[in-house]
């Protein structure tokens, strides 16, 4: 089943409904939408010569025409890459290049640098540039049926974030997304006709992905005018539009938390806020819980199976009164009804409760394998497990925490140290507005723990009372021999830490001297 019917089910059961917005304007009803897109399909296939499989880049910052694009590129049968608007130019380019795509809808912010990075590219026949001629044009004309496809057609080309070296593009099917969808109802929520989503995050990713549901529900797809997240914005657009579910990385949860505007928010104006992609500490999110309230669900999800691995629930987040409150708050919850999870050792072998070990995931949502990547799949599909690379352990009841992914653990005198546990215990500091632990190589433990710490603003802290604070919740051998004030972390475009910058940072720089053993 192609994806699209999902906008065709709303056009159906919500046509009247606003279905995309500009920030408080409407801008189209499911009605309109369907028929925009339907026509939109009609020049994809006969003015650029479209066939069904065939690949169509959006290097588009947020905005309506994204999601208008994603269907159209749907309902004409054709795959949709969309790339997130703040890559680099060399990375634009080379998604462009290996994604085969033949044609590139761009925003007009970012002509200029895919005009450039599409030079000499053999496959790619046509950019179309929203708000000129071109894209108008796309707009007139008659509409045309859908094309249908297989559960195993690739839906979309999903670049994933690349902490460490090259994108890698995973495959992902209209069944993948279609059982991603049915989750989301199943244990994220079931909401409620007329309500809203904010796309306050790139719809190249998480929120993007979460624009189905929403959008079989009847939901308004609401993009903020700015582009961008702005937490004033946001709370006046979760007023106005009401009922509104919102996807955010975890420091875009604590922003919303700690900004003033969060007590302007009116009652019934925010439904829901899926957070998730890297850890959420638990002093945040109790913070988060005391001042939201009850609103909040964990997803613990990657683009080889996406936003679908697990999750936890509101309901075990109001739990206060469970003797295991504080610790489930602390793991991802409970496996996704659609999928299977493990713990494992390296052969495929379900660890101890207790015990951590890779996690494995199979089940409809994951990825039909890495385009053109062979080696990189066969590492990642074994059978029917995807190996996320992410390391974790079940605890009696079945709910999964998770530690840290494979490379970034630390391994210092032959013990595994995991640096969320250490950031745990340092959040806990008033002082401590962000930080994060990487292993820096020791010629005689093999490894020791290193802190990169930003301070809140004005405060003080220095590394006596953070280890103090190590020594007083966590094992001695675990706790920091260095730590680095820093202004800021390096992240990538999702907002996720860049570790393996932090180690370059530290292989660059020598210890200090003195420092302690
Ligand atoms: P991406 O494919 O860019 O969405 O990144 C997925 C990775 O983000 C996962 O493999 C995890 O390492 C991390 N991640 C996702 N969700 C969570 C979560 N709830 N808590 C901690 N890390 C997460």
């Amino acid at each position: 089943m192609n994806i699209a019917h999902l906008l065709l089910g709303a056009a159906r059961a919500h046509g009247e409904r606003p279905a995309l917005a500009r920030g408080a304007g409407s801008h189209s009803t499911y009605r309109d939408f369907w028929r925009q897109v339907a026509v939109m399909s009609t020049h994809l296939k006969h003015r650029f010569g479209l066939k069904p499989g065939e690949r169509v880049a959006l290097a588009m910052t947020n905005g309506v025409e994204a999601l208008e694009a994603m269907y159209a590129v749907w309902h004409a049968g054709l795959v949709a890459v969309p790339i997130n608007a703040k890559l680099h130019p060399r990375e634009f380019a080379y998604i462009l290049e290996h994604s085969g795509a033949r044609l590139c809808v761009v925003t007009p912010d970012l002509a200029t640098t895919i005009a450039e990075a599409a030079a000499g590219l053999k496959a790619l026949v046509e950019i179309v540039e929203t708000g000129t001629r071109s894209w108008t044009f796309m707009g007139n004309g008659d509409p045309s049926a859908l094309v249908e496809r297989a559960p195993e057609d690739l839906a979309w080309l999903f670049y994933t974030s690349g902490t460490t070296g090259r994108p890698k593009g995973a495959m992902l099917t209209h069944r993948n997304l279609l059982a991603m969808t049915l989750n989301y109802f199943a244990d994220i929520d079931r909401p409620a006709p007329g309500g809203s989503i904010l796309h306050a995050a790139p719809v190249s990713h998480g929120s993007g992905l979460w624009n189905f549901p929403l959008l079989r529900a009847g939901a308004v797809q609401v993009f903020p005018e700015s582009g961008k997240y702005d937490v004033a914005e946001s709370v006046e657009l979760m007023n106005r539009w009401g009922d509104c579910s919102i996807f955010l990385a975890p420091t875009m949860v604590k922003r919303l938390v700690e900004h003033p505007a969060v007590a302007e928010l009116r009652p019934g104006a925010l439904r829901l806020i899926t957070y998730g992609g890297a850890p959420m500490y638990v002093s945040d999110l109790k913070r988060a819980l005391g001042t939201l309230g009850n609103v909040l669900v964990q997803l613990y999800g990657q683009g080889e199976s996406p936003m679908t691995i697990t999750h936890l629930s509101r309901e075990e987040h109001a739990r206060r009164d469970h003797p295991r409150w504080e610790a489930r708050l602390a793991s991802a919850g409970l496996p996704d009804s659609c999928v299977e999870v493990r713990v494992v050792d390296e052969s495929g072998r379900p660890m101890p409760v207790g015990e951590p070990g890779e996690i494995v995931v199979a089940g409809d949502t994951v990825m039909a394998g890495y385009l053109e990547n062979p080696d990189a799949t066969r590492r990642s599909l074994r059978g029917r497990w995807l190996w996320t690379g992410d390391v974790g352990a079940f605890d009696a009841d079945g709910f999964l925490t998770l530690m840290d992914r494979s490379k970034d653990m630390i391994i210092s005198g032959g013990s595994n140290i995991y640096p969320r546990e250490i950031e745990d215990v340092l959040n806990l500091h008033e002082g401590v507005a962000e930080c994060s632990v990487v292993g820096r190589p020791h010629p005689e433990w093999g490894e020791e723990a290193v802190a990169f710490v930003v301070r809140r603003g004005g405060a003080t802290v220095g590394p006596a009372e953070l280890d103090a604070l190590c020594l007083a919740h966590i094992a001695r051998f675990k706790r920091p021999k260095d730590y680095r004030f820093v202004e800021a972390l390096p992240k990538n475009n999702y907002g996720k830490i860049l570790k393996t910058d932090l180690r370059t940072q530290l292989a660059d720089a020598p210890r200090a001297p003195g420092e302690a053993d």
